[in-house]
């Protein structure tokens, strides 16, 4: 890139600067390195590998936006974003890992967290413990805020009972932000957050979900049984949770949009790669028109994915509003996924429907984009009610 543009006040938001280039390769270069020759077994075993959750640690990447006061990287949110991209586009139960730790939990804790949870926290998470986000429940997962799991306030300490569902990262876990409610007649204004460390008295780890994609990404139910978090674990104020997990959320869908766009990169790559040694009637099937031209409206898409993506992380760095553009981001990336990882199947023809090639993986990992951190519909409801100013 030349350096003139770099600097420049309305440099495309896909320029990088040179500190955002060295560490976009650095990621790069650990993902094909390090995680690519473990990708195959982890999805078959469903298990990630924990040396790279600790060369992770080792490298920042699960500390990215932590200042560096707070033994972080100090980084960008739109870091964080290239992170996550590079990351999906070798395995993205990879990539959802680091996104959890940072775009959701270290996030709530940066900007939430009072003096004393960040000092305690924020080294941890940047230095060895992994993060999840537990707001999801068996009756609450679109209407989260109708969720059921309650908190009492007994002395110096507040009792939690219920269950959670769908948490990512529970099994690596050592931190949970977990949302429970103070009174359910309140409605969502009873909502709290809460730092629950996973040692803590009557907190339990439960079933693993046996996943179609993102398999390697723990995914567990939480049981808590009277189980007691200290006051001072309160994050923010009692009874405002709500605004943490809104929050929070939001930010997040911008992540699953890198998540979404370095999935379909991956397989797009291969099958680009796939097209050109391919033959048939003679010649590469990349010779083929019908073949180029599927191969052309999938890097377009990406391409369109991508400038949300940059642009929407970009907005948040630079102190925008981008709600309407984070749901926008979500609802339009895991849709391009879709149809890229769909496409670089049948590229593959009948190769792409085995397990011996890595296609299938990629169009199984992409279906999550439209569910989790908010469905495409919620999306949807989210656009139109700003877009029509209700
Ligand atoms: C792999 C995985 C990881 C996850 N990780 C986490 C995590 O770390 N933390 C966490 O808290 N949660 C997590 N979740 C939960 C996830 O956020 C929820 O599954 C999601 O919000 C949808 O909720 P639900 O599954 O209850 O579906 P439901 O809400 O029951 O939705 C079912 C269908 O109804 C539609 N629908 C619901 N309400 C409306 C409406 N008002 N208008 C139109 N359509 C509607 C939905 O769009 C969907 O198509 C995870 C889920 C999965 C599968």
């Amino acid at each position: 890139m030349p350096e003139s543009l770099l600097h420049h006040p309305s440099a495309p938001v896909t320029t990088l600067s040179e500190d955002e280039t060295l560490f976009r390769d650095t990621v790069r270069q650990f993902a094909e390195d390090k995680i690519r020759p473990h990708v195959k077994e982890m999805d078959e075993k469903g298990v990630f590998e924990r040396s790279l959750l600790d060369e992770s640690f080792q490298l920042g990447l699960m500390g990215i936006e932590i200042p560096e006061s707070y033994g972080g990287s100090g980084g960008t949110f739109f870091e964080a974003i290239l992170a996550v991209e590079e990351f999906s586009r070798v395995d993205a139960s990879a990539g959802v890992i680091v996104d959890v730790q940072n775009t959701l939990v270290n996030n709530a804790l940066i900007r939430w967290g009072n003096e004393a949870q960040k000092k305690h926290y924020l080294p941890k998470m940047a230095s060895s413990t992994v993060g999840a986000y537990a707001l999801s429940e068996a009756a609450s997962g679109s209407d989260a805020f109708a969720l059921q799991t309650r908190a009492e306030l007994k002395g110096s300490e507040y009792v939690l009972n219920g269950r959670k569902l769908w948490i990512t990262n529970a099994k690596e876990a050592g931190l949970f932000i977990l949302f429970a409610t103070l009174d359910p007649a309140k409605g969502y204004k009873g909502i709290t957050a809460f730092l629950v460390e996973n040692n803590f008295p009557g907190f339990m780890v439960g079933k693993k979900e046996d996943k179609l994609g993102i398999r390697a990404s723990s995914t567990c139910e939480l049981i808590l049984e009277d189980c007691r978090v200290p006051k001072d674990n309160v994050l923010g104020e009692p009874g405002k949770g709500y605004k943490i997990a809104i929050e929070t959320l939001n930010e997040g869908r911008i992540g699953i949009g890198a998540q979404m766009i370095g999935v379909a990169r991956g397989a797009w790559e291969y099958a680009v790669k796939y097209a050109k040694e391919r033959k048939q009637f003679g010649k590469s099937i990349s010779e083929f028109q019908a073949i180029q031209f599927q191969l052309a409206q999938m890097a377009t898409e990406i391409e369109a994915a991508r400038l949300l993506v940059y642009n929407t992380a970009r907005m948040k760095d630079a102190g925008m509003n981008f709600l309407k553009e984070a749901a926008m981001t979500k609802l339009y990336t895991s849709q391009v996924a879709e149809r890229v990882t769909s496409l670089a199947v049948e590229i593959y023809g009948g190769a792409g429907f085995t397990k011996d090639y890595p296609v299938e993986k990629y169009f199984r990992d992409a279906k999550i984009g439209k569910i989790y951190e908010g469905t495409s519909h919620m999306q949807l409801g989210t656009i139109a009610k700003i877009i029509l100013g209700s």
